[in-house]
């Protein structure tokens, strides 16, 4: 019983937080500060009613039009709260009864989404959304004696430094600054085993989605990649799995 409201509080913080990510994404884009002010219409401005500012729920009964000037508003806003809430239950379920694991994963899963969606939509890692939990991170993490500081500091090391690499071989041309500091959070995140496997896994997805693309011709063959949007998916990736995988790999090596 403890379980199921465990998942429900999960599933509803997710939401909610998912909706204030939205949130947060377009008021960066736009100059507004996420402090000041109501929410409102990203078209036409008019401040929302508590109404229509429900996850999922609003945007269901709207059908996908604002109230006021009922111009479309955008899939991001649902799949982002959906995705929210299935990734805050699935921390959960993963660290039932670890209410400090738990919420270290609510906070990780919130920057990597922020990182996904900016990078995806805009082409750009915004870079507070990097440092700065990367900052916090590297401090609670360490103090709470969930990660070492050396493994956390060799998974900066190689996470930042592995892009680091490559905008001094490529002179800035394949990738820019803000990799570096993604790869600096992943690091400090995950430690430097799962940095390794979360990188793996987001060049695996970079080449599938890229290959598919390519194929049905959605884009050209120089279009830039947004690197930020795998990085986190990749992390995310390492975040539930990165040790189980590591632990089958090691198995399989010794076999
Ligand atoms: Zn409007």
């Amino acid at each position: 019983m403890i379980d199921i409201i465990t998942y429900i509080f999960a599933a509803l913080l997710g939401l909610g937080m998912g909706s204030f990510l939205n949130a947060w994404v377009w008021r960066t884009r736009s100059g507004h500060s996420i402090i000041k002010g109501r929410s409102m219409c990203t078209s036409c401005k008019t401040v929302l009613r508590a109404l229509d500012n429900i996850p999922v729920i609003s945007f269901l009964y709207l059908k996908g039009k604002a109230f006021c000037c009922r111009k479309k508003i955008s899939w991001q806003y649902p799949l982002v709260e959906l995705a929210m809430a299935v990734l805050y239950v699935g921390a959960a379920y993963t660290y039932i009864g670890d209410a400090t694991m738990t919420a270290i994963s609510f906070i990780v899963l919130f920057f990597f989404m922020f990182v996904f969606v900016y990078d995806l939509r805009y082409g750009e890692i915004w870079d507070k959304m990097t440092t700065v939990p990367a900052a916090i991170l590297f401090f609670v993490q360490g103090q709470l004696g969930i990660l070492a500081w050396q493994d956390m500091a060799l998974g900066a090391l190689i996470g930042g430094g592995f892009f680091l690499l490559q905008l001094i071989v490529s002179r800035g041309k394949w990738i820019g600054g803000g990799d570096i500091r993604m790869g600096l959070l992943l690091g400090i995140v995950l430690g430097w085993q799962r940095t390794i496997f979360a990188l793996l896994i987001s060049y695996v997805g970079g080449a599938i989605v890229g290959v598919y693309l390519l194929a049905r011709k959605k884009v050209k063959k120089h279009a830039t990649i947004p690197f930020g949007t795998f990085l986190a998916m990749g992390g995310t990736v390492a975040l539930f799995w990165g040790y189980a995988m590591i632990e089958w790999y090691m198995r399989l090596l010794h076999i």
